[in-house]
C-alpha cells in the first residue's frame, strides 16, 4: 500500500491548474480558469477550476473535486491507481508501506527492459550498422537511448531471468498474452526500439522499426495505463527546455528524424506517435508558448497531414508555418548528407500556417471552371470564417487574391453601414452550417436531410454538402467545419425545425418568383401558388417536414 504520508505529500506538491491543464485547455476567467467539461458534452465552458480552493466543478452537469478525484474520473482508475498516476506525471517518489511492491512494477519493467534494448544494440552488429549509415551518430544513440530488441524467445528468457513478473510486462505493453490465454508473446521483435517518455520524462513505452522489411515500418507499444499515444510527443522530454527557451517547437513524421534535428543542433523536435497530431496535442503545445513548425515530407500523404494539423493550429490560434521537404526527401537524409544548412534554411522559410492553408484549399479547385471556383471559395470562405474576426480580416486580402476574387465576397465585416446586411447573411449561413456540422457528427442523419432537401438550396455550401454525401472525410472546409466550436451540433428534432424553416424560406422565395414569373401560364401560376400559400407553408408551419418537390 502507498504511504498515506506520502500521499499527503504528493497533494501538497501538486497544483490542480497544472493537472488538468495538462488534460484538457484552460483559459483563464478572473480568479479562476474555465474549460469544455471533459465530462460532459458542451460547447459552452461551464467547467471551472479554482486554484485557490484546489478544486474543480462543473456547473452543467455537476462533476466535481479534487485533482485525485478528477485523475480517477477522467482516466478511470482507482484511488492508488490515479495518485501513482499522478505521482508519475510529476516525477515524485512514492514510498510504500512494507511487503508490498506495487509501485509502478510496470515502470520497472520499461526501465529494465529499455536498458537490455539497448545493451542487445551494441552487441549486433547489423542494426548498429543500419543506424550509422542512416547517419544517426553514436552520441545520438545515446542520447535517445536507442536500442535493438532481438527475438521474441529472447525477450521471453530474459523477462524470467531479470525476474520481472509477466503480468506486469504485459501491463506495461512489453509482452501479450497469447490467444489461447496459454502463456505470452513478446510484442516488439527484431525491431531498433526507442524508449518513448512522457513530457515529465518517466518512460512510458517503446516504438520499433523495422530492419527486416517487416510491412509494418514502425510499431509502438500498445494503449496502456502509461502510454496514451494521442497525447504524447516523442522526444519532448529533450526538446522541452529548448522550446521554452526558443520560444519554438518542430514537429516532424519519423523518430528518426526527430533523432537527427537534434543531432543536427535543432534541439526542438518532436515527433507525433506515428498519428496524426489532435486536439489532444494542443495543452501540451501550448506549454511555453512556443510558435509551432510543422516539418514534413511533401509527398501526397505528409501534404496532406500538414493541411490538417495546420487547419486546427491555426483555428485553435497558434502562430507558426509549414515546410514540406522536397522530393521525397525526409529530413533525416538530408542532414545525413551533410545538408543542415539547407534544412536550416528550408526551417527558415517557413511558410505561416494561414496562408499554407489557404493555398493548399485553392490548389483543390480548378479555378478556370466557375462552378469549381464557386465550390473553392465555399471551402476558403468556410475556413476563414473560423479565424478571430481581426486574424480572418488580415487574410481576407489573400484569399480573394489566391481565388482571382474580389475581396468584397468574403463581406466586409469592418464596414459599419454593411452591419445588417452581413448579419441576415451570417444568419443563413448559421443555419446551413450547423446542419452541415450536426451531420458531421451524426451522419446516420444524412439520408433524413436528403429525404427533404436539395443540394442546391445550399447556396456557397452546396459544394461542402456534396463533399458530405460522397464521404469526403478529408475535405478542407468540412474539417474546418468540424473543429469550429462556434456550430452547434443540433438535436434530431432542432435538426428537423431548421429543415423546416429552410424549407418555408424556400418556397417564401418561390412564391415570389412564381408571381411576377413570365414564363409559367396563368393556371400553371395560380395552381402553384395556391399549393404552396394552402397547402406546403401551412403544413411546414404546423410542425410536417415536406420534402422537397422539385417540380414546384
Ligand atoms: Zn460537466
Amino acid at each position: 500500500m502507498i504511504d498515506n504520508a506520502s500521499i499527503e505529500s504528493l497533494k501538497n506538491s501538486i497544483d490542480i491548474v497544472d493537472v488538468i491543464g495538462s488534460f484538457i485547455e484552460l483559459r483563464k476567467a478572473g480568479a479562476n480558469y474555465k474549460a469544455n467539461c471533459p465530462f460532459h458534452g458542451e460547447k459552452t465552458p461551464s467547467f471551472v477550476v479554482s486554484p485557490s480552493k484546489q478544486i474543480y466543478h462543473c456547473f452543467g452537469c455537476g462533476v466535481g473535486g479534487d485533482s485525485i478525484k478528477f485523475v480517477m474520473e477522467l482516466e478511470k482508475l482507482s484511488y492508488p491507481e490515479a495518485i501513482e498516476k499522478l505521482a508519475s506525471m510529476n516525477n515524485f517518489s512514492l514510498t510504500y508501506t512494507k511487503g508490498s511492491s506495487d509501485y509502478s512494477d510496470a515502470k520497472r519493467v520499461l526501465e529494465a527492459i529499455g536498458q537490455w534494448y539497448v545493451k542487445n544494440l551494441n552487441q549486433n552488429p547489423t542494426p548498429m550498422q543500419y543506424l550509422l549509415d542512416r547517419g544517426v551518430s553514436q552520441s545520438s544513440i545515446e542520447r535517445f537511448e536507442i536500442g535493438y530488441v532481438p527475438s521474441g524467445q529472447q525477450v521471453m528468457q530474459f523477462l524470467t531471468s531479470a525476474l520481472l513478473p509477466l503480468p506486469k510486462a504485459a501491463e506495461a505493453g512489453i509482452i501479450a498474452q497469447s490467444e489461447n490465454g496459454q502463456g505470452y508473446y513478446a510484442r516488439l521483435v527484431e525491431r531498433i526500439t526507442f524508449p518513448i517518455y512522457s513530457a515529465s520524462a518517466s518512460i512510458v513505452g517503446f516504438g520499433g522499426r523495422t530492419i527486416t522489411n517487416h510491412p509494418a515500418k514502425y510499431i509502438n507499444s500498445p494503449q496502456t495505463k502509461l502510454f496514451n499515444k494521442s497525447r504524447l510527443l516523442y522526444g519532448y522530454h529533450l526538446a522541452k527546455e529548448s522550446i521554452y527557451k526558443n520560444k519554438k517547437i518542430i514537429i516532424c513524421e519519423g523518430y528518426l528524424d526527430v533523432v537527427m534535428f537534434h543531432q543536427a543542433g535543432f534541439t526542438e523536435a518532436v515527433a507525433g506517435m506515428g498519428t496524426a497530431l489532435t486536439t489532444e496535442h494542443l495543452p501540451m503545445l501550448r506549454k511555453g508558448d512556443p510558435k509551432v513548425i510543422l516539418a514534413y515530407d511533401g509527398d501526397k500523404a505528409g501534404v496532406a497531414a500538414a493541411l490538417k494539423a495546420a487547419q486546427m493550429l491555426s483555428v485553435a490560434g497558434f502562430d507558426g508555418g509549414v515546410v514540406l521537404f522536397p522530393d521525397g526527401q525526409d529530413p533525416a537524409d538530408l542532414i545525413a548528407k551533410g545538408q543542415s544548412e539547407a534544412v536550416a534554411k528550408l526551417l527558415r522559410e517557413a511558410k505561416p500556417l494561414i496562408p499554407f492553408v489557404l493555398e493548399k484549399i485553392v490548389e483543390q479547385y480548378d479555378l478556370r471552371d466557375p462552378r469549381a471556383k464557386e465550390a473553392g471559395f465555399g471551402a476558403v470562405k468556410q475556413y476563414i470564417d473560423t479565424l478571430t474576426p481581426i486574424i480572418k480580416d488580415a487574410y481576407i486580402p489573400t484569399a480573394a487574391t489566391l481565388l482571382g476574387l474580389s475581396p468584397s465576397f468574403f463581406g466586409a465585416q469592418a464596414r459599419p453601414e454593411r452591419a445588417r446586411d452581413n448579419f441576415t447573411q451570417r444568419r443563413d449561413d448559421v443555419a446551413q452550417l450547423s446542419i452541415l456540422k450536426t451531420l458531421i457528427e451524426a451522419p446516420a442523419l444524412i439520408d433524413n436531410v436528403l429525404a427533404v432537401v436539395d443540394v442546391n438550396m445550399f447556396g456557397n455550401y452546396a459544394g461542402l454538402f456534396s463533399a458530405l454525401i460522397n464521404g469526403e472525410n478529408d475535405n478542407p472546409g468540412l474539417v474546418g467545419l468540424s473543429v469550429d466550436e462556434s456550430f452547434e451540433v443540433m438535436s434530431e428534432e432542432e435538426l428537423n425545425s431548421v429543415l423546416r424553416n429552410f424549407l418555408i424560406k424556400h418556397y417564401d422565395m418561390k412564391l415570389k418568383n412564381v408571381a411576377t414569373s413570365q414564363q409559367i401560364p396563368f393556371e400553371k401560376k395560380s395552381y402553384l401558388i395556391r399549393k404552396i400559400r394552402t397547402d406546403i407553408i401551412p403544413r411546414l408551419k404546423k410542425g410536417e417536414l415536406v420534402a422537397y418537390d422539385p417540380s414546384i
